[in-house]
């Protein structure tokens, strides 16, 4: 597995800004490209309700961890370019408790989703905060930019006033409300308009001459906010040229991998309108499990500690970070941050210090579970048959200790 393709990625939102419809549609575009022809089917976007979702591809988003694919936009088609997605469910709670952190525990980045008119409210206010104790780097997507009201450019005053962040807008929008038709790239400096039977990106053409000025302006403060990230990039400004499109990218994964920024995108998830593009960035500005560092404390003695290597080749460690009820039996949740474990084998748990038989692995998609031989370092499964509790850390010796215990120190973000 290249695990520079892998993002485990959760979505954090205040009630009712459309965190469930947003997941609905990146499943239901997994493993799709851009391209209206890819999509089958027509109908108004507006229409595509629910059931219809359900009925296309057996969608369900009930998953405590649901894997999927999207391909590199910058090589359409292309297998090689394909990254595997674990899209891991966050519960929205208010209250900080232990559930809601041990999934936190096991992201990589993270979506805030906020409503265009709504803006930041207390829930964002409170799992943002959960997310930056575990320095998790996160992008903003400003979702129902289809409402009347909608007021984009507001929030990025409220990410800064309530959120503390530094909000980097990265697609403008086109229109907003009844007349929302897209979003300019800001890196690019394309236009992508949303007019496709269900809303998808159909068109991508030069910025139209109204939003000239507004997107200069923008991209002005985009770049700027960059340079302080960039030596290179700081010189080319100074220069006054070009700056070339992977370094901007970069430097925006790497400000956001700092928590220095916040990039910011708009959509209208509920219209299937910039989801695609949110997968783009979700692919280009999340780091991959290799760019995670990993503390845990040493069992034999709890005041040194040792670093976790998402290599297949160390020895096992993994964290089961959630536990679900289901008519096969017991499903264990569990994210591997080291080594390699094979069906059949048996690994220790360590609060027990008994080993139990890894008897199946496997992945839950969008529309079915894969039965896997094995999986490694860097990746999500589900174990069925092991009696063990949310929260167990399992190994391959026994001499591990919790991994609850992984966030103190908190983890250190490496940055290249
Ligand atoms: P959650 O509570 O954050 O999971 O929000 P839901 O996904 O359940 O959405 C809450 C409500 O907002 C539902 O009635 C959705 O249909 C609606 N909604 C979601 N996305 C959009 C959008 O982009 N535009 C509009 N107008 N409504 C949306």
């Amino acid at each position: 597995m290249d695990l520079t393709k892998v993002r485990n990625f959760g979505i954090s939102a205040h009630i009712d800004s459309g965190k469930t419809t947003l997941s609905e549609r990146i499943l239901f575009y997994s493993g799709r490209i851009h391209k209206i022809e890819e999509v089958k089917g027509g109908g108004d976007g507006a229409t595509m309700d629910h059931m219809e979702l359900e009925k296309e591809r057996g969608i369900t988003i009930t998953s405590a961890a649901t894997h999927l694919e999207w391909n590199d936009p910058a090589f359409p088609g292309d297998e090689n370019h394909m990254h595997i997605m674990n899209l891991i469910d966050t519960p929205g709670h208010v209250d900080f408790t232990i559930e809601v952190e041990r999934s936190l525990r096991v992201l990589d980045g993270a979506v805030l989703v906020l409503c265009a008119v709504g803006g930041v409210q207390s829930q964002s206010m409170t799992v943002d905060r959960q997310m930056k104790r575990y320095h998790i780097p996160r992008i903003a997507f400003i979702n129902k930019m289809d409402r009347t009201g909608a007021r984009p450019l507001a929030i990025l005053d409220d990410l800064r006033s309530k959120l503390n962040a530094n909000p980097v807008l990265i697609q403008y929008p086109m229109g907003g409300g009844e007349t929302f038709a897209g979003v300019i790239d800001m890196v690019t400096q394309k236009a992508f308009f949303f007019d496709g039977p269900k809303g998808e990106v159909v068109r991508e053409e030069a910025i139209p001459a109204e939003y000239e000025a507004p997107v200069k302006e923008w991209r002005h403060k985009m770049l700027e906010a960059l340079a302080m990230y960039s030596d290179e990039l700081m010189e080319i400004l100074l220069s006054e040229q070009e700056p070339p499109i992977q370094l901007v990218y970069d430097t925006i994964k790497k400000a956001t991998q700092q928590q220095g920024m916040t990039p910011v995108m708009v959509g209208s998830a509920y219209k299937n309108k910039g989801v695609q593009l949110l997968l783009d960035a979700i692919v280009r500005y999340l780091p991959s499990p290799l760019e995670r560092d990993l503390t845990a404390k040493k069992w034999d003695n709890p005041t040194e500690t040792m670093g976790l290597k998402p290599d297949p080749n160390a020895p096992f460690v993994g964290m089961a970070f959630k536990i679900v009820e289901d008519p096969f039996g017991q499903l264990t949740f569990l994210r591997i941050y080291q080594g390699t474990i094979k069906k059949g084998e048996f690994y220790y748990n360590q609060r027990t210090q008994k080993k139990d038989r890894f008897s199946q692995i496997v992945k839950m998609h969008a529309n079915k579970r894969e039965v896997v031989d094995g999986a490694e370092a860097g990746d999500i499964v589900a174990i069925t048959g092991i009696d063990c509790a949310s929260g167990d850390t399992y190994a391959s010796e026994n001499k591990y200790c919790s991994l609850e215990s992984m966030f103190v120190p908190e983890p250190v973000i490496k940055v290249a």
